[in-house]
């Protein structure tokens, strides 16, 4: 080495190291109320993310390649969705831009597993990812239907191909729900299901009340039990009696018990109805002599289904405790009386209704209760001239309308419901939700920045393609997807989230 040479070296030694040692940040977020709900920060932080994972949360000054102005606005973990059924390029556009970072269809799930991410297959701007099936497990073996079925007949058939796959979400009307399953069948669906957690299924959904008729105790004993063994929370639509019956949500808590199988009890409110303030108790009883059960909450006031949904051919106006003319034809609005109700359910089984059989104290009792997750239940989003009506706009809902306009519960409660307890859910069971719903170094870079002073949701059952409004910015995975409110287009770095 030559002396200069050996000078050069020294020079940098003193220069150069506090350069390579400077932290470089791809994106930095300044000013903003950083909110974390696991620690219970509550302050105005900088904010610096390496790629994908908050590094720095500080008081200090950063400089990054990307620098986001976020003063007044509160920078929360990315929302998580433990109930979403729309894995589509548009159901995740309108999904971001109600501020989720991660989407997971758990209650109706997917079987096979993997085959969960065919629309994505483009790319995903968010994170998603599935249960285990058990609707379309039973599909398989009780009529050799593989579901999700892929391509063929939803792209060859256009539109009735997107209502063909509708229907084969929860196969509402094949007897796969209503037949009773034989021995054989039991031993087979029972393989399956450790198939489809071995393959990485994130628990079991179990849309039980769609296979009423089908499923005897015997056969969802046998679910549980799998279940408790391999610690796999069941995500379950429990079955519906009339007026909010509670032996539906008795049978699961029973089984749960029984079996030591994590349990999540699906949209309280749509189950409980009349009966939320005696369903909410008997969980924390549950909780409180060791269950592992949670529950979550569908913040809208009606139900959205197909016509010729199983629920539909028992006695339903005493079961919901409506009557014809609370039922909506979500193709046109139109309000049904028996004529046109007998009609339409004979010649457009597929069609989709929306029931209105809730009452809002309901949802608003729900939502203050310690530990209740909230989530949105999106339907399917195909194209915006679907006739399907979902309801779009749920975190922004509980923002706006529970949080600001009513003040029934704070802001860090609330942000708690959409991050922290979602992924507390499922971390056990899918590691990866360890780094996710949380705002703290080392975090994976998954950011919804919100204005609390706007963010409400826009979307209505009659004009559900409305993205909801306040969500500034969304990051996912260290890229922003939704930048000064607006979509950003072509962008995909969402990634599949499979249990390890
Ligand atoms: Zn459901």
């Amino acid at each position: 080495m030559t002396v200069q040479r050996l000078a050069t070296v020294l020079a940098c030694l003193l220069v150069c190291v506090p350069v390579y040692g400077a932290q470089e940040y791809t994106l930095v977020l300044i000013g903003g109320r950083v909110i974390d709900p696991e620690t219970g920060l509550d302050a105005i932080r900088n904010v610096g993310l390496v790629d994908d994972k908050i590094t720095t949360i500080t008081t200090e000054s950063l400089t990054g390649r990307d620098v986001l102005s976020v003063d007044s606005l509160v920078v929360a973990p990315g929302f998580i969705d433990l109930h979403s059924h729309t894995p589509t390029p548009l159901g995740q556009r309108y999904q971001v831009q109600d501020g989720v970072t991660t989407a997971l269809e758990l209650e109706a799930g997917a079987f096979p597993v993997e085959d969960f991410g065919y629309y994505l297959r483009d790319g995903s701007i968010l994170n998603y990812g599935a249960s285990a099936g058990y609707g379309n497990m039973r599909n398989q073996v009780m009529h050799g239907i593989r579901q999700p079925h892929l391509a063929d007949p939803r792209e060859t058939l256009g539109w009735l191909g997107r209502w063909t796959e509708f229907r084969g979400l929860f196969g509402q009307v094949t007897t796969a729900n209503t037949k009773v399953a034989d021995a054989e069948e039991r031993a087979e669906l029972r393989k399956l299901l450790h198939e489809g957690l071995d393959r990485g299924g994130i628990g079991i959904g179990l849309p039980l009340d769609y296979y009423s008729e089908g499923i005897d105790n015997d056969e969802v004993r046998a679910i549980f039990e799998i279940a408790g063994e391999r610690q796999a929370p069941v995500f379950v639509h429990v079955r519906r009696g009339i007026n909010g019956d509670p032996a539906g949500l008795r049978e699961v808590l029973a089984l749960a018990k029984d079996t030591d199988a994590p349990l999540h009890v699906c949209h309280i409110t749509h189950n409980a109805m009349v009966n939320i303030e005696l369903f909410l108790r008997e969980i924390r009883e549950a909780q409180a002599v060791g269950v592992d059960v949670t529950t979550e909450l569908l913040p809208y006031t009606a139900g959205s289904t197909t016509i010729g949904a199983a629920v539909f051919g028992r006695d339903w106006r005493t079961i919901f405790n409506i009557d014809y003319s609370d039922v909506e034809w979500a193709a046109t609005g139109e309000r049904f009386d028996q004529t046109m109700w007998d009609e339409y359910r004979e010649k457009y089984p597929d069609g989709q209704v929306i029931h209105h059989y809730l009452k809002e104290d309901w949802n608003r009792r729900a939502v203050v209760e310690p530990g209740l997750i909230v989530v949105s239940d999106l339907l399917p989003m195909f194209t915006e001239d679907s006739k399907v009506a979902p309801h779009n706009g749920a975190f922004a809902r509980v923002l706006g309308r529970y949080v600001r306009e009513q003040g029934l519960l704070d802001l860090n409660t609330a942000i708690a419901k959409i991050t922290l307890l979602p992924a507390r859910r499922l971390e056990r069971l899918a590691p990866a939700f360890v780094h996710k719903g949380r705002m703290q170094e080392g975090a994976d870079a998954d950011v919804t920045i919100f204005d609390p002073a706007t963010i409400i949701d826009r979307a209505t059952y009659q004009n559900p393609y409305q993205p909801s409004d306040g969500i500034h910015y969304v990051i996912v995975n260290g890229t922003v997807v939704v930048r000064d409110r607006q979509f950003v287009e072509g962008v995909h770095p969402g990634r599949r989230i499979n249990a390890s």
